[in-house]
């Protein structure tokens, strides 16, 4: 078998628990439009789609059904309001060591559905922006996770042939499994550190 070349992580629930925030921004956007936003229908319909599909989904299946462009137009202000809330992501404590150390012997990536332009200031305010060789977000590819090509991307730009990939997400798994990689399961980002440990010894 090869060797493993490259490290692949999600971003959101795999580095950093966001999505309980990512929920909660989206509901205070959409309540005023009268779309109501549960954390239980956002953890169980929203969680590794990219954002656009979501509100695709929520507009079809509104009563009467809804303009799917009206809702996007919500989307910087979602924006605003979940870089306001994380202006100190609290990242694990032993996240920077560790990439520190995996990058010396892997090519490492974020490969995430959420924009580049949400996730790089948050990799560079926990200063862990420099571990990572390349971003791929959700406007770098055209089908999102869980179609294999934002994984592949990353694979494409490293010039790898064999990743690693951390997820938590069902589309997430099912995209890295897709592009052909190992996929460990990360339930919360504060298993990060042992499941790696426990994988690569
Ligand atoms: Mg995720």
């Amino acid at each position: 078998m090869c060797p493993l070349q490259a490290i692949f992580f999600d971003f959101d629930g795999v580095l950093l628990d966001t999505e309980p925030v990512h929920c909660a921004c989206w509901a205070e956007v959409l309540a005023p439009a009268g779309l109501p936003l549960t954390w239980e229908y956002y953890r169980d319909h929203c969680i590794g789609i990219d954002d656009r599909d979501m509100l695709r989904t929520m507009a079809r299946q509104a009563d009467p059904p809804r303009d799917w462009d009206s809702l996007w137009a919500l989307y910087p202000a979602k924006k605003q309001l979940f870089q306001a809330r994380m202006t100190a992501p609290p990242f694990e404590p032993s996240l920077a060591g560790m990439l520190a150390g995996l990058h010396r012997q892997f090519k490492l990536a974020v490969v995430s559905s959420s924009s580049c332009t949400e996730i790089e200031p948050l990799l560079v305010a926990g200063g862990i922006w420099q571990h990572f060789d390349t971003i791929v977000g959700g406007g770098d590819v055209n089908r999102h996770k869980p179609a294999p090509d934002p994984y592949l991307l990353a694979a494409a730009r490293l010039g790898v042939e064999t990743a690693l990939v951390l997820e938590d997400s069902a589309a997430g798994i099912a995209s890295g499994r897709a592009a052909g990689f190992e996929v460990l399961i990360v339930r919360h980002p504060s298993e990060l550190a042992g499941l790696l440990r426990q994988r690569l010894g």
